[in-house]
């Protein structure tokens, strides 16, 4: 079906059914464009707290539409393509994690967003990498931390906070297979490009960045800083925007080590398509159902979480 006709059945059926499209910034740019709201994790869980829609189509991935339906469990919340998972979350197996735990019983548990719900449960305190230094930073410095799953965002975090924090050892597909070697021949070409980094990336990376922010930051940096060129250290999606905000200004995508192509795309966020957007809405699939008493126990640490980002 043509992108416009899939358009304007979109728009009827999201009429019809009072129901709002979130989008990831992550998301392939046809549905950023027909989405009622864009934005990274966090934005997205406090949208879907707020919603007053019926029914919540999550063009992201099963991770982020199990937040919402946490958040709004009386919604129906669909997930387009139901294989749009997340590498981070699933390097953090709930029986695993619930083991590490016990075994340090007297640390709190802050983990990232990007977990499945049943780690959430176990959970004290959610963030995501636009919050996560205003949460550690929150809690007292004599209070032990394990920080889960991502090792790369723990180790920028206890380099901030100067904190010794217990990490979980788990990382992002996209995040960790940038290249420094290619990134360092692209800023040899463009010598007046800044090099920006999401904090899920490398150390390496890191160190050669100009700047360190979650994908909210990167966008803030880029339409306020008066460079003229960014290489991109992030998934490719928030080009997107990055562009449509700045139209003036080019944009690079940071290379991973393996591709042939030049940008890092997250495999589980570019599995929907506007098409699949049509179906999810027409036939309510595929609806997110979690155990009433995950949603009792993994609602705490997310409200925790905006309540403290306020
Ligand atoms: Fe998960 Fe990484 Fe994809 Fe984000 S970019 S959804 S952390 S796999």
């Amino acid at each position: 079906m043509e992108k416009n006709v899939l358009n304007e059945k979109i728009n009827a059926l999201r009429k019809e059914k009072n129901a709002v499209i979130l989008a990831h910034y992550y998301q392939v740019a046809e549905i950023q464009e027909i989405a009622d709201f864009v934005g990274d994790s966090l934005d997205l869980s406090r949208k879907s707290a707020e919603t007053d829609a019926d029914v919540i189509v999550f063009a992201g991935v099963h991770f982020m539409a199990e937040t919402a339906k946490i958040l709004s469990p009386q919604k129906k919340v669909l997930l387009p393509d139901l294989r749009a998972g997340c590498s981070l979350a699933e390097s953090c197996p709930v029986d695993e994690f619930r083991a590490f735990r016990e075994q340090h019983p007297d640390h709190i548990v802050v983990s990232y967003v990007n977990t499945t719900a049943d780690v959430k449960a176990l959970t004290d305190i959610t963030c995501t990498s636009t919050n996560a230094l205003k949460i550690i930073n929150s809690i007292p410095e004599s209070q032990p931390i394990i920080f889960a799953p991502d090792r790369n965002l723990g180790n920028y975090l206890n380099g901030l906070t100067g904190r010794n924090m217990l990490l979980w050892d788990g990382a992002c597909h996209v995040h960790e297979e940038f290249s420094l070697e290619k990134i360092m021949n692209i800023l040899e070409e463009h010598p007046d490009a800044k090099l920006i980094a999401h904090p899920e990336c490398t150390r390496p990376v890191q160190i050669a960045a100009d700047f360190i922010g979650s994908t909210s930051a990167l966008l803030r940096f880029v339409t306020t800083d008066e460079s003229k060129k960014f290489i991109v250290a992030t998934e490719s999606g928030i080009l997107h925007q990055m562009r449509k905000k700045n139209p003036d200004k080019t944009f690079i995508p940071a290379p991973p080590i393996d591709s042939t192509c030049g940008c890092n795309d997250c495999r589980f966020m570019k599995m929907h398509t506007l098409q699949k957007v049509y179906e999810s809405l027409r036939d309510d699939k595929f609806e997110i159902r979690l155990d009433d008493e995950i949603i009792r126990k993994a609602v705490m640490p997310i409200q925790k979480m905006l309540e403290l980002s306020n």
